[in-house]
C-alpha cells in the first residue's frame, strides 16, 4: 500500500470513530432495563458468566455496579487528622450496561424483557424467554 493510500485509510478510520463517538455522546440517554436489586449475568469481560445482584445503576453513564463483580482495589493513604486508615480497599467497579443481561427470576435464564401495564394498572415486566409476567422485586 502506498503512503497516500495508507493515510487515506487512516483518515477514514478516524472519521468512523468520531461519528460513533458523536452518536454515543450526543444521543439521548435511554433508561436502562436493569434496576438495583435485579440479578444479572455478565456476558463479556473478565467476569463473563458470573451472576450477581445489582447494587447501583448509573443511567447517565449507562453503567451498573454488580455486587461481587469487577472487583477493583483502591489504595488509600492514611490520614491521621481525618483518622482514616491507609490500605487497600476492595470495591466493585461499574460495568457497561451492554456487558450484562438481566436474569429472569422465574426461569432463571438470562433474558431480555418488555414492559407492560396490566388491566389493573400494575407495571410488570415480561420475560422474553418464558413469557412470564411479574412485578419487579426492587426499584
Ligand atoms: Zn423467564
Amino acid at each position: 500500500m502506498g503512503t497516500v493510500a495508507k493515510r487515506l485509510a487512516g483518515l477514514a478510520r478516524h472519521r468512523r470513530v468520531e461519528v460513533a463517538h458523536e452518536g454515543w455522546a450526543g444521543g439521548r440517554i435511554r433508561p436502562l432495563d436493569i434496576r438495583s436489586g435485579d440479578t444479572v449475568e455478565i456476558i463479556a469481560g473478565k467476569d463473563k458468566g458470573k451472576r450477581g445482584v445489582v447494587e447501583r445503576v448509573e443511567t447517565e453513564r449507562q453503567r451498573i455496579v454488580v455486587r461481587g463483580a469487577n472487583l477493583m482495589k483502591r489504595h488509600t493513604k492514611a490520614n491521621t487528622q481525618g483518622n482514616v486508615q491507609g490500605g487497600i480497599v476492595d470495591f466493585n467497579g461499574p460495568i457497561a450496561y451492554s456487558k450484562v443481561q438481566l436474569v429472569c427470576n422465574r426461569c432463571e435464564k438470562r433474558t431480555r424483557i418488555t414492559r407492560q401495564v396490566t388491566e389493573e394498572g400494575v407495571n410488570v415486566i415480561v420475560c422474553k424467554k418464558c413469557g412470564e409476567r411479574y412485578e419487579r422485586v426492587a426499584g
